[in-house]
């Protein structure tokens, strides 16, 4: 079946809610032409987390966005700290565009959003269990099965935090990047948000128990 059926299969129960939102963007149009004003501001095409990007409710992360680092680079995403081993996590439904091993990144995961995002996932986990051996291979990094050209759902599981790439022999991290239209964008606010709305989750579960 092509990826494209798969996809269509998996999310019908989308469908309607966007045919409802091409209607109301429609209207709003229509709204438009006809001279009314329309509410500024607005960006439908901004992106929202779904998930936060590690199964790790206690995940450290700072505004890390353009720190110095090795040969004058400055950091393009934010580096998200968890135990080795911990699920990383699709932050938003999407494809799976690439995995990949590189000398820096590691064995790294890349999404492809819609509206142009892509979000990218570092240093998985290289290891075999209990070790810093750097030798556990791509099962260790990579969620079981997953493939490039798969699609995935917001908090499914892609990979696992390890220390892969020049990473080695530093604390287990994700350095993830937000990406709109090709160029690396801060994502700070968007994995505090997530956060902050998966902390309001848990304290009402905390209610609710
Ligand atoms: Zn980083």
């Amino acid at each position: 079946m092509i990826l494209g059926d798969r996809y269509r299969a998996a999310r019908s129960a989308a469908t309607d809610r966007l045919m409802t939102r091409r209607l109301l963007t429609a209207a709003l149009l229509a709204i438009t032409l006809l001279g009314f004003a329309v509410p500024a501001g607005a960006d439908d095409r901004d992106f929202q987390f779904l998930s936060f990007i590690h199964s790790d409710i206690t995940s450290e992360f700072s505004n890390d966005w353009g720190a110095g680092r090795s040969g004058g680079r400055g950091h393009k995403g934010n580096d998200v700290f968890s135990p080795k081993g911990t699920p990383v996590l699709a932050a938003a439904d999407g494809f799976v565009e690439k995995l990949g091993n590189g000398p820096r990144s590691g064995f790294y995961v890349k999404l492809r959003h819609a509206d142009g995002f892509d979000t990218w996932y570092m240093h998985l986990d290289n290891d075999t269990p209990g070790t810093d051996d750097a030798k556990g291979g791509s099962e260790r990094a990579y969620a079981e099965g997953i493939e490039e050209g798969d699609f995935v759902e917001a908090g499914q599981i892609i990979g696992y935090v390890g220390d892969s790439g020049n990473a080695e022999y530093t604390t287990p991290h994700t350095h993830f990047e937000l990406h709109r239209d090709g160029r690396a964008i801060n994502p700070h606010d968007y994995l505090e948000g997530a956060m902050t709305r998966w902390l309001r989750v848990e304290s009402l579960a905390d209610e609710l128990a």
